[in-house]
């Protein structure tokens, strides 16, 4: 950009047509795309959050109050809008939780900051106090935390109904009931090793098809696979199942080379066939000769090889998917085999039952009633499609709080309490500071209070008087567990009341947060490419929901 610091002339470096914002201009655009990205999905947060429906431009559905699914779906384009959708896919992947916390905490972060470049504090020194703040309220978190442990269910418990707490997905009842099944599979899977806990949450397979009620949801102990037997004379149901997981085709290799057999007669015809079928027969042989009575093939299976299975009674299933062999592997000790030759007894897994069923119209196999398996299912029933694909956000939500806290051990009260507490704390830690990171560390905790700010709003409470009252309570002993009550529209007790959730999803979210809110006050030169604006780039203008849909 040397000609560009001596006079300006971007005319000598930029293709014609290309547009660029600068400076203060970049990045009050940015701030204003940023906030309204986390606008969006404000009125989603707790319990008493709304859904928001989505329409893609295919006519595809969702109806969710999933903050990462909600900013996936509307297919926003504008760069700055992207940076916040990674925060909430960030928080998805690494916790599983607390993505609209994510987001919007971000958002306030911008406008925060919006304010002090107002009155000319420079982004050096805004980025430097945000950063010193995240890292002391890690710090703050962490001591305001309490202990728990795998085997106290009655707070895992707690914290799991929080979490599915904010899904509108059926009654009281029916999400205890899920919130169950996820414990289950989650303590299933659980490996201790030197005393530490690991949760693969790979293993927690969540499989769904609409029909039925979510009441009808399943836990399984075991693997669903959403295939058929590959033949109508194979066995639909198999007792003591002795399973073979194989990645070899049972077919006959078609020659590369354009081989050309030359064929006289109708005996030669019948020779060659019969030697076709003589080597799928020796293929079935192998297997039979393992003892197995169940098979899972990540490839395909000849017609003949069909035949000779169902012949001998053995179960088959074509084309798994890799990762549910490598399921299937994990919940039935079974050891995945690349040639036939190798196939031996020790190889096969087992699982007390397996069985061909028709649901909703369709045959799905259940692989069932395993010893011990480190990989299990919960099968989501729901009226409709929509219904059932929340059902799976919900849970997947739930299994992430769940593993969060067993894995780090540590929770902490929410309903907005957490954030008030360590707001309080930053205030008293900015005054220490000094300078002008002082007053970024105040907005910072200025920014963590719209969580009780919001989630007041949401129950139709005076966002400020409720925020000025719960300052207050903070101050006295003992006040740090007082949150919003969404259901009595009061401030009360959350620790009491059950109200609490993982360190860890709030950590990930505050941290993602700023990290997010730093890298979009950084950038003070947009620059993009012939026909795209840099301030309203492609449908996302402040303030609006033009990207929904996509382009
Ligand atoms: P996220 O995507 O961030 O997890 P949610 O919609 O799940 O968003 O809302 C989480 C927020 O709602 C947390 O701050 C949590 O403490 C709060 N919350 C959940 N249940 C309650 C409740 N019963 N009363 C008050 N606050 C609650
Ligand atoms: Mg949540």
């Amino acid at each position: 950009m040397a000609e560009n610091q001596l006079g300006g002339q971007q005319y000598l470096i930029l293709p014609e047509g290309a547009n660029r914002l600068m400076g203060r201009e970049a990045q009050r655009t940015n701030i204003a795309v940023g906030y309204a990205v986390a606008s969006i999905v404000r009125t989603t947060l707790g319990p008493k959050g709304m859904d928001k429906m989505l329409v893609s431009e295919l006519g595809d559905l969702v109806i969710t109050n999933d903050g990462a699914t909600i900013l996936e779906e509307m297919n926003v384009e504008h760069p700055i809008a992207k940076i916040l959708v990674e925060v909430a896919k960030t928080q998805d992947k690494e916790v599983g939780d607390g993505t609209t916390t994510a987001v919007i905490i971000s958002g306030d972060l911008l406008r925060n900051a919006g304010s002090l470049l107002d009155q000319g504090v420079p982004p050096a020194a805004i980025i430097k106090g945000y950063e010193m703040a995240e890292e002391k309220t890690r710090s703050l978190l962490k001591m305001a935390s309490n202990e728990i442990n795998i085997d106290d269910d009655a707070k895992l418990q707690d914290i799991a109904e929080v979490s599915i707490g904010s899904k509108n997905i059926g009654g009281e009842s029916t999400k205890t009931y899920l919130t169950k099944l996820a414990l289950q599979a989650i303590k299933q899977v659980a490996t201790r090793e030197q005393g530490k806990i690991t949760i693969d949450r790979d293993f927690i397979k969540v499989e769904k098809k609409e029909g039925g009620s979510v009441n009808d949801t399943q836990f399984i102990n075991g693997v669903l696979i959403d295939k058929e037997m590959a033949h109508p004379g194979m066995p639909k149901s198999i007792k003591n199942a002795k399973i073979a997981l194989l990645d070899v085709a049972l077919e006959i290799e078609k020659t590369e080379v354009d081989a050309k057999i030359e064929i006289t007669s109708p005996e030669q015809m019948q020779a060659f066939l019969n030697q076709e079928e003589k080597m799928l027969k020796d293929m079935v042989d192998k297997i039979v000769k393992s003892k197995a009575n169940v098979v899972f093939i990540q490839k395909g299976i000849d017609d003949v090889a069909q035949h000779y299975l169902a012949k001998a009674g053995i179960a088959a299933v074509r084309r798994v998917k890799k990762s549910d062999i490598e399921k299937l592997a994990k919940a039935t000790g079974a050891k995945m085999v690349t040639s036939l030759d190798d196939l031996a007894e020790s190889d096969l897994g087992f699982a007390g039952q397996v069985d061909e069923r028709k649901i909703a119209g369709e045959q799905m196999v259940f692989v069932e009633k395993c010893k011990d398996p480190k990989s299990v299912t919960i099968f989501v029933r729901a009226g409709t499609k929509q219904a059932a694909d929340e059902v799976e956000r919900a849970l997947t939500d739930v299994i992430g709080a769940l593993t969060s806290t067993i894995e780090d051990s540590k929770y902490v009260t929410g309903g907005g309490s957490s954030e008030v507490e360590i707001a309080m704390k930053l205030r008293d830690y900015a005054t220490d500071v000094g300078g002008r990171e002082q007053l970024a560390i105040q907005a910072f905790a200025d920014a963590l209070e719209v969580v009780p700010k919001t989630l007041a709003e949401s129950a139709g409470m005076d966002p400020i008087d409720t925020l000025v009252q719960l300052r207050s309570k903070h101050k006295g002993k003992d006040g740090k567990v007082y949150g919003v009550d969404v259901f009595k529209n009061s401030i009360s007790d959350m620790d009491k009341l059950g109200i609490i959730e993982p360190l860890k999803v709030k950590t990930q979210a505050i941290s993602s947060a700023t990290e997010a809110a730093a890298s979009i006050l950084r950038i003070d030169d947009m620059i993009s490419s012939k026909g795209k604006s840099p301030a309203g780039a492609g449908g996302m203008p402040p303030g609006g929901m033009g990207g929904m849909g996509g382009e």
